[in-house]
């Protein structure tokens, strides 16, 4: 699809006679007819769904993470539940299983008195008169995301993203100064930040590893080694290009 630009490709099972896909896909073909497809006459336009996140916050066996009170579950989380080889390591089983042992860590917890925390102060910002720059950017994000940082990836095409990443969070960062928030507002500024910080972290791995495959770096090196970055300022992505370069080149990689 991507070597030559489609939007989709076709399944076709109308050969097959009414009653078979009645009787072998009868979600499928209602949902289907809902969006005016018919299967027993035409194709499916169809496309590649995949996890779109490997990995995420390491924790151990109870969902605890390395900071004190913090638990991570489900797609956020990388438990290790399912071994290695499993290709996104999530699964709703796993959002249940960790979603127990927490809530029986938490209760085995003392309990803590929280800090009070000021009210939101939304007094200097208006209510959102563009609301269609939320939906649009997440469209742009999750299509150049797609296209660009697939597990196929090329050093042109992850900068190519990076230069993306910028614009979208230069214009979300002064959407989100300015606007009320919303839902929808801050899980895609959470979203930009997590789409620099894969961007980020591909460019940096200078080989083909796992659900990283970089043309320009087909080779697998000898040893396996984490990327990690290094906090070195509170404000990435939200910066100018040229701090994001001094921060990249802040990231080290260890074992
Ligand atoms: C293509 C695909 C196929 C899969 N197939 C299977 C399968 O066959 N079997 C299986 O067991 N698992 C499967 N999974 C995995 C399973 O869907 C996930 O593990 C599970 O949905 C994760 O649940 P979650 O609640 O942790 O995250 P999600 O389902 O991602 O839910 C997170 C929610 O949080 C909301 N949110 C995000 N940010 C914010 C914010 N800042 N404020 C408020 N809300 C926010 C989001 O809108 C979303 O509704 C599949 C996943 C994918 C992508």
């Amino acid at each position: 699809m991507k070597k030559l630009g489609l939007d989709c490709v076709y399944l076709d099972i109308s050969h097959k006679p009414v009653s078979f896909l009645a009787e072998h896909f009868p979600n499928i073909m209602t949902r289907c007819l809902e969006l005016g497809i018919d299967i027993s006459r035409e194709p499916i336009p169809v496309v590649p769904a995949a996890h779109y996140t490997c990995g995420g916050i390491v924790t151990d066996l109870r969902a605890r993470t390395n900071i004190p009170g913090l638990y991570a579950a489900g797609e956020a989380s990388c438990t290790g539940f399912h071994g290695a080889n499993r290709l996104a390591s999530n699964s709703l089983l796993e959002c249940l299983v960790f979603a127990e042992a927490a809530v029986k860590n938490i209760l085995e917890q003392p309990r803590i008195d929280l800090p009070d925390i000021p009210e939101w102060d939304a007094s200097r910002v208006v209510d959102p008169d563009e609301e269609i720059v939320i939906s649009h950017n997440w469209d742009e994000l999750r299509r150049f995301m797609w296209d660009y940082v697939g597990i196929v990836r090329t050093t042109k095409r992850l900068e190519r993203a990076q230069n993306r990443i910028h614009l979208l969070a230069r214009e979300i960062d002064e959407y989100y100064a300015n606007f009320r928030v919303s839902h929808d507002l801050i899980e895609l500024r959470n979203l930009v930040v997590t789409a620099d910080l894969i961007v980020r972290c591909a460019l940096l791995r200078r080989e083909s590893r796992g659900l990283h495959f970089s043309r320009d770096y087909p080779e697998t090196l000898q040893k396996a080694k984490n990327t990690r970055i290094k906090r070195s300022s509170r404000r990435a992505p939200y910066s100018e290009a040229k701090q994001n370069l001094d921060e990249t080149r802040s990231v080290e990689t260890t074992k």
